[in-house]
């Protein structure tokens, strides 16, 4: 429930009104420029909340006339409030780690470890996440970068997208990794000229150090899951569904049970079951129980989550046409063990999604979907496909026909040298013009769920909102966008981040948008990003994020800023 402790620095005055018939709303929120997502009131001055739900919505007059003494009336003083984001694609991060984000240099990459490492006094080992290989002087990463930095500790950090690790010479000893050391089943340790190790350990390989790393306690995966937390909340993210495809570890499992309840849940928590092949009737039972007894709370289950293939930069999606050098990629189901096992889990009643990124994993999705509809009759069924990067312009229109939800992410679409000298020559221009296709999607009808596939990705959603808009790196490259065609306005993107990808999760009568019955979720932000350059969206902040009613984040500039008025004036 509100506690009304923590708008001390907001209330200034409640004045006192004589009681009402009606019962006054809690708290008030007036002079700002509301944009709804609910096409019945697009924009509004100002919305009343109790109970955790938004009880009025309307003009600064009509709802004002609704205080009571009691009601706690904040002045938003003309900013944009919009409501909370919804990250349709998320996962809890295994530890904590240095993250390596846009790095862009060795030098970067080292301060970053390096302060990181000052924070985990308490353990040898030092994490990180998020290199490219485009950060390292030749694209060459190299185990002497980070022994430059950090000799005496054993440090092992991922790439971004996770197939390759660089270990430094403390790490590569601790894991007995040598120049007789053999390259274990599908993995590689890279080695120089002299054949020495370089610290490099692609695939397979980098489990040999990773596979050292200390286990998690239980109170470890519970401040990691409190630090995401705060941090989901700083970015203006109400609800997170969480995509991982193995289900939940008892870790994770008892830390969302035990932070929801503590109070400590910031967020409604969407959590998957896996898609298994030919999962049992009493498999399939249990799940429906989860789903159905989580029902409405915060912490809820879902959909079962499988994956079809890999990822372009590993050549591992699964593409109709051979890659510019060939392969098609690994398939990892055949059409019969996917159309049977969907087509279980449809019956069951369950909402599948499928990670598939090349256009034929695409193609095998949206077949079983089609598949599972024809023997199980019609229903209003959601199934979706998770990154769905690069599908065959014939396949758009079936995600409409289907009621496919195509499950994107923006910030994929980012032309950083990754994209544009490993991504879009492997899949070659025609499948690049293709390539995460926000416009394509919009234009054939299917809802669009967006999400941020963290940690792969930074889950700020205006960092996402800003590559829907520009297909540009945050430097403003190229200058016309990659691909400019499938670009979309503000509008369509803040849709993607929160009415669609509540629809995504059967939750649209809930939430996702700012009106009466629906839960009390909004962001206000420092700038109005519907009316500013897309530069400018890169410097703007969430002040203030609400969930159910609850602050969950707030930015000291907004008390500074803000000023407080009678109630019922
Ligand atoms: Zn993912």
């Amino acid at each position: 429930m509100l506690r009304l402790a923590a708008l001390a620095s907001l209330v200034l005055v409640t004045a006192l009104m004589p009681v009402r018939a009606a019962q006054p709303p809690d708290r008030i929120f007036v002079n700002a420029r509301v944009w709804t997502a609910d096409p019945a009131t697009p924009a509004a001055e100002a919305f009343a909340i109790s109970g955790g739900r938004f009880v009025a919505v309307g003009t600064n007059g009509a709802v004002r006339a609704l205080a009571g003494s009691h009601t706690a009336i904040v002045d938003l003083q003309g900013r944009r409030v919009v409501p909370g984001f919804n990250d349709a694609h998320w996962h809890l991060p295994a530890r904590r780690s240095a993250r390596l984000d846009n790095a862009g240099s060795v030098g970067v990459i080292q301060q970053r470890l390096v302060d990181y490492a000052r924070t985990i006094p308490w353990t040898d080992w030092v994490v990180g996440r998020g290199w490219t290989p485009t950060d390292f002087p030749d694209r060459t990463a190299h185990r002497r970068y980070l022994d430059a930095v950090l000799p005496d500790r054993p440090v092992v950090i991922r790439d971004r997208d996770g197939h390759q690790a660089l270990a430094n010479t403390r790490a590569l000893a601790v894991a007995g990794i040598d120049r007789d050391t053999p390259d274990p089943p599908d993995g590689h340790v890279e080695r120089d000229a002299n054949g020495e190790p370089t610290g490099l350990l692609k695939e397979a390989a980098a489990s040999l150090v990773t596979g050292l790393l200390p286990p998690l306690t239980t109170d470890d995966t519970y401040q990691l899951l409190l630090a995401e937390l705060a941090a989901a909340a700083s970015y203006g993210l109400t609800s997170l569904q969480d995509a991982t495809d193995v289900g939940l570890t008892d870790n994770e499992r008892s830390a969302l049970m035990r932070a929801a309840a503590e109070g400590k849940l910031l967020v409604h928590y969407r959590a998957s079951v896996p898609l298994e092949k030919d999962a049992t009737p009493e498999q399939l039972d249990r799940f429906v129980a989860m789903r159905d007894a989580s029902r409405g709370q915060l912490l809820y289950y879902g959909f079962a989550k499988g994956m079809l293939d890999g990822t372009v930069d590993a050549r591992t999606a699964f593409m109709l046409e051979p890659y510019v050098g060939g392969g098609t990629g690994l398939p990892m189901w055949s059409q019969a063990d996917l159309d049977r096992t969907v087509a279980a889990y449809d019956r069951a009643g369950l909402q599948v999604q499928l990670h598939a990124i090349g256009d034929g994993a695409i193609r095998q999705a949206l077949d079983a979907y089609e598949h599972a509809a024809k023997i199980n009759g019609p229903r209003d069924r959601r199934h979706r496909v998770e990154h769905v990067e690069v599908p065959a312009i014939a396949d758009l229109p079936r995600f409409r026909q289907l009621g496919v939800i195509a499950s994107t992410q923006a910030i994929f679409a980012t032309p950083d040298p990754s994209t544009l000298e490993n991504y879009a020559p492997l899949v070659g221009p025609e499948r690049a013009s293709r390539a995460q296709p926000f416009r394509l999607f919009d234009d054939a009808g299917a809802l669009q769920a967006f999400g941020s596939d963290y940690p792969v990705y930074p889950m700020d959603p205006l960092l996402g909102i800003y590559t829907a808009i520009t297909r540009q790196t945050r430097d403003g490259t190229p200058e016309d966008g990659w691909f400019p065609a499938n670009r979309i306005s503000v509008e369509a993107a803040l849709l993607h981040y929160t009415r669609d990808a509540a629809y995504a999760s059967f939750d649209e009568l809930d939430k996702g948008t700012i009106s009466v019955g629906k839960v009390a979720d909004f962001v206000v932000l420092s700038r109005d990003i519907l009316a500013e350059t897309p530069q400018r969206l890169l410097d703007t902040k969430v002040l203030l994020t609400v969930m159910s009613g609850r602050e969950t984040f707030r930015d000291t500039r907004l008390a500074d800023g803000s000023e407080i008025e009678p109630a019922g004036e």
